[in-house]
Order: C-alpha cells, then structure tokens, then sequence
C-alpha cells in the first residue's frame, strides 16, 4: 500500500528531470551510417585510424552520453541554437554572426576549423571529431533551432499515443522509434539521394543547413498545439521530413569530413 502511494511521485522524480537534447540514439546513428556511406576512401582511411574499430555511426552518441560527466558540463549548450519567431533569412544570418555566442553553429564551424588542423594532438582529434559528427547531426533536427522560451519545445505538453510526452521528445526520438527499425535498416531506407540533391547540399554552409531547421520548426510549432495529442496522423504527416533532415545529416556530414580529410 505504502508503495502505491508512493508511485506517483517515484513517477515525477524518474520521468521530469529527463528533457532530451538531440536526435535519439536511432537519429545520430542513422546520420553516421547514411555520412559512411558517402566517404570518400581518404576520408575513410583517417576516420579509421582515429577512431579505430569504432565506426561514425556508434561513435554519433558519444555527445549525449558524456552529458553525464559532470565535468563537461559546459558542452551542453553546444547541441543547440535557440531562435526567437519571425526571423528572416538576414536575421538568422546576423544572428549567427555572432561568433562569441555558444551554440551548436558556432562549436561546428569552431571543430571543423580545428579538425583541420593538421598538428592537432591526437586525443584531441578523436574527442572534437566525435563531437562534429554528433552536432552535425544535432542541427538538423528542427527542435534544435527552436525557441528559447520552451526550450527547444521540452516545455510543450504533447502526448503521443497513450503517453504524456512534449514537443522535442516526439522529434527526438518518438517519431523515428516508431518506424521499428534498427540503424543500419534505417539507413538502408532512405539512404538515396539524387546526385544533383547531394552536390547541392554539400555546397550549401552550415548557416543554410541553421536557416533550414528552424523554418521547419516554425511549421511544426504550428501544427502541434501545445496539450494536443498526436499518433498516426503526425506519423503520416511528418516522418518524410524526418527522413528528409537525417538524410540531409548524413550527406553534409560526408562532405564535411570528406573535406577535412583531404
Ligand atoms: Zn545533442
């Protein structure tokens, strides 16, 4: 009986503390199967030998699970860019001009110049290599470039089927999870782009990659009331925009590497 009682905080104590900060374990390591797949053997053969037998895609993590190492605690602002409403493309391009701001911009465009450093020690070179592939990653889920005021959607109240949840968690993990594949299955499914989509979006730099989310956050903002309660319908409406910016992920991430490790 006493334990009954006890339940509903027990409940609140595990569950609340628990916001998420990025693409689910499936997202980050999708974006690191679909980037191998586009690697130059260059590229290939230096990625192996810093991070050994570990591949993109399992390393794709490693960002969130150092989150708790109380340590780094100063990372966790690196995952994200938070974005008021109603910005233009000027705006956003202003605001991430702002070189002395910590965000997910900044830390990625600050590791790929330091990845390219070739006198970088070698401890260095896996630690901030394995933070790119994750950030990258990070950009690319449009939560991630949300507003400030609820926390990249955390605070927004959404269930999803049966369950309380909110709006970040849905994008994080909810919608990929649903589709029951494991990584590498996933990857397999809409690793495809058109050769003509990949030159394009490996050409575009990573303020286009910022400007691009958060216009898709700003529909989804729209389109998910706070208190709703969403399940196939939102399934059905946007998993091809998630695929869409894991795809994206993967390839930039490519052409990213691919041009570090040249
Ligand atoms: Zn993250």
């Amino acid at each position: 009986m006493k334990l009954m009682k006890l339940f509903p905080f027990l409940f609140v104590l595990i569950v609340l503390p628990f916001t998420s900060h990025a693409w689910g374990t499936t997202g980050h390591r999708v974006v690191g199967e679909v980037a191998d797949a586009h690697l130059t053997s260059q590229a290939k053969k230096a990625i192996k030998a810093i991070l050994g037998n570990e591949s993109v895609a399992m390393v794709a993590n490693w960002a969130d699970f150092i989150k708790s190492d109380t340590t780094l605690k100063d990372l966790d602002p690196w995952h994200y860019v938070n974005l008021p409403d109603s910005l233009t493309r000027a705006d956003v391009q202003h605001f991430l001009s702002n070189d002395t701001a910590v965000n997910v911009y900044n830390k990625t465009m600050w590791l790929i110049k330091e990845l390219k450093n070739k006198k970088l020690p070698k401890d260095k070179q896996a630690f901030y290599l394995k933070l790119l592939i994750h950030f990258i990653g990070d950009i690319h889920q449009p939560m991630h470039t949300a507003r400030a005021t609820d926390r990249g959607g955390n605070s927004v109240k959404v269930g999803w089927f049966n369950e309380s949840s909110n709006l970040h968690t849905i994008w994080d993990t909810k919608l990929i999870d649903m589709q029951q594949l494991s990584y590498t299955e996933y990857a397999s499914w809409i690793n495809h782009p058109s050769i003509a989509d990949k030159t394009k979006w490996q050409k575009q730099p990573v303020s286009e990659w910022v400007w691009e989310s958060y216009q898709i956050s700003r529909t989804i903002y729209q389109k998910t009331p706070a208190d709703s309660r969403q399940s196939y319908r939102y399934n059905y409406e946007w998993i091809s925009t998630v695929n869409q910016q894991l795809l994206k992920g993967g390839v930039r991430l490519a052409g990213v590497l691919n041009d570090i490790f040249k």
